[in-house]
């Protein structure tokens, strides 16, 4: 465990009980928000992470997720590179460094932004960012559109295809059951090498600048997450560079909402007019101070046309997973229905026979 539960506690207090729950606090729905100066969040240090998956497992007992394939303590899992699914809220990855003997290990699950694009993206607000931090979904109010999927810059909400009655997306919750109970994150509690660190989104970027400032030869002079996409409540030391461990550094620091904001105040949602509102992520990159005006100009044109492509390639991906995986709920089900209308039959067939 990374916390004492009696310092966890002095956590909670300082940033108010009413952080965790905040009943009248408003939430960020689809448009700009300034976030909650008070919120935790939880400090990934990836020098200190050795694999062992064990922070999977406990996310997959306190979520009560279906059963993996491969037990936990089978870490040649390690040796393909996974993405969150519907039965997993995080994954760890491995990462071999060039020129280094020892790969880097970096878990990965939904980031809680501080400004959220799946909020931002989500026309019946099922998603909202908490004061506790938690971006919370709704499963009551979502309606099943998936723009979230499409909008999230990290890839991190997954469908549960295989509901064929009430799929919801999923993703990590930040735990915030456990949190109201005063409990750690089940993740945070189970690590066993202090990889990660539950507190205070301002305390962790404290202790994030003094472990660099203490060791620069064991970290990159980078908090991922402190600025990019507008800042995020889980955040990362590394070694390396980011871009070296899987971790996307051309989002820039702008929010989502911010770059979105206007035109999704003014027209209706549809997937047709995702590619445009997220090529502005792009055009609003680092690069963009380094290259000269006319440059950055086919730059962002040819940026453009390259996330069009790959959305539209994600959008046609998510509609035939949907409809295979709707299809072979429905056999699945329509095969219970069966079944059962034959037992029901056989047993009234029977009782009528003795009936005689
Ligand atoms: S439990 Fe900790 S050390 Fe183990 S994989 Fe997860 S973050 Fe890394
Ligand atoms: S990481 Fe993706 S799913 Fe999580 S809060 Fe940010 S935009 Fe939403
Ligand atoms: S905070 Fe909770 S839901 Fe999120 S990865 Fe950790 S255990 Fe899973």
């Amino acid at each position: 465990m990374s916390v004492s539960r009696r310092k966890f506690l002095g956590w909670l207090s300082a940033a108010g009980a009413g952080a965790l729950v905040g009943p009248t606090a408003h939430a960020a729905g689809n448009k700009h928000f300034s976030g909650y100066p008070d919120s935790l969040g939880v400090l990934h240090d990836a020098t200190r992470c050795i694999g062992c998956r064990r922070c999977e497992q406990a996310c997959n007992q306190v979520n009560d997720l279906p059963a993996p394939d491969r037990p936990f303590d089978d870490l040649t899992v390690l040796n393909n590179r996974r993405r969150t699914d519907a039965a997993n809220h995080t994954v760890v990855n491995r990462f071999d460094i060039g020129g280094s003997a020892q790969p880097a290990f970096v878990k990965t699950q939904c980031n809680h932004c501080l400004e959220p694009a799946c909020a931002s993206a989500c026309f019946v607000k099922a998603f909202k960012k908490l004061p506790s931090g938690a971006v919370h979904y709704d499963a009551d109010l979502c309606v099943g559109c998936r723009y979230c999927m499409i909008a999230c810059p990290f890839n991190i909400p997954t469908y549960e295809y295989d509901a064929a009655l009430t799929p919801r997306v999923m993703k990590c919750t930040l735990c915030q059951p456990r949190l109201e109970k005063g409990q750690l994150p089940g993740c945070v509690e189970i690590c066993p090498k202090e990889a990660l660190t539950f507190g205070r989104r301002d305390k962790l970027l404290r202790m994030a600048r003094e472990r660099i400032r203490k060791y620069p030869d064991r970290y990159e002079d980078h908090i991922y997450g402190e600025h990019e996409m507008g800042g995020t409540s889980w955040l990362y030391l590394s070694e390396v560079p980011f871009s070296q461990i899987g971790m996307r550094e051309d989002l820039g620091d702008t929010p989502a909402p911010e770059l979105t904001a206007g035109a999704l105040a003014a027209v209706p949602i549809v997937v047709g007019l995702w590619p445009v509102l997220l090529t502005g992520i792009y055009a609003i990159s680092k690069r963009k101070d380094k290259i000269a005006e006319a440059e950055k100009a086919d730059a962002v044109a040819a940026t453009r046309a390259a996330a069009q492509k790959a959305l539209e390639a994600r959008v046609e991906e998510e509609r035939t997973r949907a409809e295979k995986h709707q299809e072979m709920a429905i056999q699945r089900e329509v095969k219970k229905a069966l079944e059962a209308a034959a037992q029901a039959a056989a047993e009234t067939e029977s009782s009528a026979k003795e009936d005689e």
